[in-house]
C-alpha cells in the first residue's frame, strides 16, 4: 500500500507512524510518501490531508495543481483521512474567501469555532466504527455546521452537539488530530474500514 501525506505545509511524522501502523495491523507494509508537488497523488493508494493552516495549504494545493489529483483520487473512490485544517479544505464551504476549497466533502465549516473557548482542549470522543471513545485533541480546530451537513454525508462523531467527524464516500474527515495519542483507530477506520479496539483486536 503506498499512502501520500499533504505535505506541503506542517510536520507529517505522526501521521506516517499512525498509517504505519493501522497497515501493519492488518499485515500490510505502508508505503508512506509526502506530497509536496504533483504527479505523486496518482500513484498513491491512500491519502492524508493533514491539519496546519487551511489558508495557506489551499494555496499551495492550487499553485502545485495538487488540488485537481485529490479531486480524481476521490472521484475514483480511494480513501482520504482529512484532519482539522484538512477538514476544512476538503469541505464545500469553508466560510473564508482564503481558502479555496477541495469540493469533496459537502458540509460547510465554521474555522476556529471553539478558538473563543478553548484554544487546545482534549475530549473522549465517541466515533461511529470505532468501540471506545477516541481521545481527540482539538487545536484551533473548526466545527462542521450541523445544519450544512450533505444528504450523502454521515456524521461519525459529535462534540456539544457539533458535528466533528464526517465521512462521505471514500473521504472520512475530523476536526480533531487523530495523530497525536499514538492511537491509530482513526486511521483504520478511514483506510481499512474496520471497527476496532483499542487494543488493536478487531471486533467487526
Ligand atoms: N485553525 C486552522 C485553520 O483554520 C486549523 C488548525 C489545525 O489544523 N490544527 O486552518
Amino acid at each position: 500500500m503506498k499512502a501520500g501525506v499533504i505535505a506541503v505545509q506542517g510536520d507529517v511524522s505522526e501521521h506516517a507512524t499512525a498509517i504505519r501502523d493501522a497497515a501493519a495491523s492488518h499485515g500490510v507494509d505502508a508505503e508512506v510518501v509526502e506530497v509536496r508537488e504533483s504527479g505523486v497523488v496518482p500513484a498513491c493508494d491512500a491519502l492524508l490531508l493533514p491539519g496546519g493552516e487551511s489558508t495557506t495549504i489551499s494555496r499551495l494545493l492550487g499553485d502545485e495543481g495538487i488540488d485537481a489529483e485529490i479531486r480524481d483520487h476521490v472521484a475514483a473512490g480511494d480513501p482520504v483521512l482529512a484532519t482539522c485544517a484538512g477538514l476544512i479544505v476538503a469541505s464545500t464551504d469553508a466560510r473564508d474567501d482564503r481558502v479555496d476549497t477541495l469540493d469533496v466533502l459537502d458540509v460547510g465549516v465554521d474555522r476556529n469555532a471553539f478558538g473563543r473557548q478553548a484554544d487546545s482542549f482534549e475530549a473522549a470522543v465517541d466515533v461511529t466504527g470505532v468501540d471506545e471513545p477516541f481521545p481527540a485533541v482539538f487545536i484551533r480546530a473548526p466545527v462542521v455546521d450541523g445544519d450544512a451537513v450533505g444528504d450523502d454525508v454521515e456524521v461519525l462523531a459529535r462534540w456539544d452537539g457539533d458535528p466533528v467527524a464526517v465521512r462521505q464516500g471514500p473521504v472520512v474527515a475530523t476536526a480533531f488530530h487523530p495523530e497525536l495519542t499514538g492511537d491509530y483507530r482513526v486511521h483504520d477506520l478511514a483506510f481499512f474500514g474496520t471497527d476496532r479496539a483499542a487494543d488493536g483486536e478487531v471486533t467487526a
